[in-house]
């Protein structure tokens, strides 16, 4: 486990100490803001977010943005669950109440990424695909990346019936170690552990793996939750500022 609670503007974030360390701005929100939504450091029209619909597209920003307005005017349109970019001054973020939050950052080449990882996003590999593009299409070698993995609803509290259970064990060799049997059919997964074995796989090394290891449903003061409050519940932001 690696967060410090910090606060600026009235929002309460969290941050991953050892990134904070090589000087770049990231935060997890949690429900403890000025208003619904708040976000720390920029203001919300110089961050670019996207339509995340729990898929694997990314949004790849590698190019400097003439207009950055209507640049994100455009980016909440699109069907992606990722961002990655190598661009100056870019914030990048996703929203999660529930799902995994991960944001990555390559402090060699200046690239960031943000990611939504739900069990339907982790199912398609959306993080070792995030890891490949940066390596692929940045330049980034595997072992400088660093990862942070905000809160998500924890194997404490996240039962899943068949169709998951079913797609997991199809998708990774070790995944006995990631479903928890109750005895029901259904099953409680460890959807940060199992990205973490994902991302592991890919490279990237154990001690550039920092992990909240804070369940959504169980802080209820902190965090929002979908499971625990349903449709209507709020949404924390996760993001990354290069
Ligand atoms: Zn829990």
């Amino acid at each position: 486990m690696s967060y410090q609670i910090a606060d600026k503007n009235g929002v309460q974030y969290l941050v991953i100490p050892e990134m904070e360390e090589t000087g770049i701005r990231h935060f997890f929100t949690t429900r403890k803001g000025p208003q619904h939504s708040a976000i720390p450091f920029v203001s919300q029209e110089a961050f670019v977010m996207v339509r995340q619909v729990h898929g694997d597209n990314i949004l790849v920003i590698d190019k400097p943005l003439d207009d950055i307005f209507a640049f994100i005017k455009d980016a909440m349109h699109k069907p992606c669950d990722a961002i990655i970019t190598n661009q100056k001054p870019v914030g990048i973020g996703i929203v999660t109440a529930d799902c995994l939050p991960a944001l990555l950052y390559d402090p060699v080449q200046g690239v960031t990424a943000a990611v939504h990882a739900g069990w339907r996003g982790t199912v398609q590999g959306i993080l070792p695909k995030v890891v490949c593009q940066m390596t692929a299409g940045f330049g980034c070698q595997v072992e400088d990346i660093l990862v942070g993995m905000g809160p998500a609803i924890g194997p404490c509290c996240y039962r899943v019936g068949n169709a998951v259970i079913e797609s997991v064990r199809s998708i990774h060799p070790r995944w006995e170690k990631y479903l928890t049997p109750m005895g029901d059919g259904k099953a409680k997964l460890d959807l940060a552990g199992l990205n973490t074995a994902q991302i592991e796989d890919t490279g990237i090394l154990k001690k550039n793996i920092f992990t909240a290891g804070l369940c959504t449903a169980c802080n209820e003061d902190l965090f929002y939750s979908y499971r625990r409050d349903g449709i209507g519940t709020g949404r924390m932001i996760s993001g990354i500022i290069s």
